[in-house]
């Protein structure tokens, strides 16, 4: 890691070389209070300072809603041809817990195979961070991902009258000696920069107990009563995998032409909250209750990914909370845990 600083009369043109030269997707105002990451041609379309994106950013990018896999041919013999899209992108502003939740997917992307509709876009992802606000949902310094040690080439932390920048690969360096000139951090810069992640930590009011219940879970996992009270409002609409940048559960879907010759697959995102995602050859579902389908929820965001990788599947960004209709709340629901097990 390299420490530099960029002045904040060089952050335009440097932002602007980017734009020039890469395929530039960043966040820009879509509403008054939600903003979205879209390639942008100019920079008086980005504004990093939000507050809310429903979509996660690198999800989408590197794990798209609907995606092409392969084209078949089927003749005297079946041609296959994969189908991989990629382009050399970068992805600037992005907060430190989606790019925690980038480095959840990246692992999942390559830890029993390597996903190479993933990575073929994920190498040739240059991802530039900078902090945001927290909203009022947020638990991500709970959560230990409100920093980023890790899935970025530059992070850019705005002191005020300049910006720190942590300098994190080989191709971060190269921007950095491309388009202005940065300076070396000196200790007072590294100073400021202390005082400015308590600052910034200080932010983050939501707090969950996240390490009572990993061993909590087990011993309320068959307690059906709480469960059902837990997911008693739940509509069963899926909305909170879809906002996740952690979720990654997908359906592959056949398409036969009608020509019956051609045809293609492609995946589609897929939520483990909606019944038929536990419906199996027969008319079994195997996780027939919304009790059932929330539990494993769960378990899968705050147990089983932290047993295999050591991440939770969680970063604590509070989205699934803004988009439950039903006010289902994973932070709520993560203390309630303990106080259960206190009773
Ligand atoms: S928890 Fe909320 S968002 Fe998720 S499926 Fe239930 S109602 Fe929908
Ligand atoms: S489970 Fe909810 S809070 Fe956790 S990462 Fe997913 S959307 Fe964010």
């Amino acid at each position: 890691m390299q420490y530099k600083i960029l002045k904040k009369n060089k952050y335009q043109d440097f932002v602007k070389g980017l734009i020039e030269d890469y395929n530039f997707i960043g966040p820009t105002k879509k509403d008054k209070s939600v903003h979205d990451f879209v390639p942008l041609n100019s920079i008086e379309e980005l504004d990093t300072n939000y507050l809310k994106t429903t979509i996660p950013p690198a999800k989408k990018i590197l794990f798209p809603p609907n995606e092409k896999l392969i084209e078949y041919e089927i003749g005297d013999e079946i041609k296959v041809k994969p189908v991989i899209e990629s382009s050399e992108t970068v992805l600037f502003g992005i907060n430190a817990w989606d790019i925690n939740g980038m480095n959840f997917l990246d692992k999942f992307f390559s830890k029993d195979f390597v996903d190479e509709n993933y990575w073929d876009k994920r190498d040739k992802l240059t991802v530039i961070g900078m902090d945001t606000e927290p909203t009022e949902n947020n638990f991500a310094l709970s959560m230990d991902t409100e920093y980023a040690t890790d899935g970025f080439d530059l992070y850019l932390h705005d002191l005020g009258d300049r910006y720190f920048v942590r300098v994190n690969t080989p191709k971060g360096n190269e921007l950095v000696e491309k388009y202005v000139d940065f300076d070396d951090a000196s200790e007072n810069d590294f100073k400021d920069f202390d005082k400015y992640m308590d600052d910034y930590r200080a932010q983050f009011s939501n707090k969950v107990n996240i390490k009572s219940f990993y061993d909590n879970f087990e011993m309320i996992y068959n307690d059906e009563e709480f469960w059902k009270k837990i997911a008693k409002n739940c509509f069963s609409c899926g909305s909170c995998n879809l906002v996740c940048p952690t979720c990654f559960c997908f359906n592959v879907k056949d398409d036969l032409k009608l020509d019956l010759k051609t045809g293609e697959k492609t995946r589609e995102w897929d939520s483990c909250m909606i019944p038929e995602y536990g419906l199996v050859a027969g008319g079994h579902n195997f996780r027939p209750n919304k009790e059932n389908r929330l539990k494993q929820r769960y378990r899968c965001k705050l147990k089983t990914y932290f047993d295999k990788f050591g991440q939770y599947a969680c970063v604590g960004c509070g989205r699934c909370i803004e988009a439950c209709l039903a006010k289902i709340n994973i932070a709520e629901d993560i203390n309630s845990v303990k106080k259960e097990v206190n009773v």
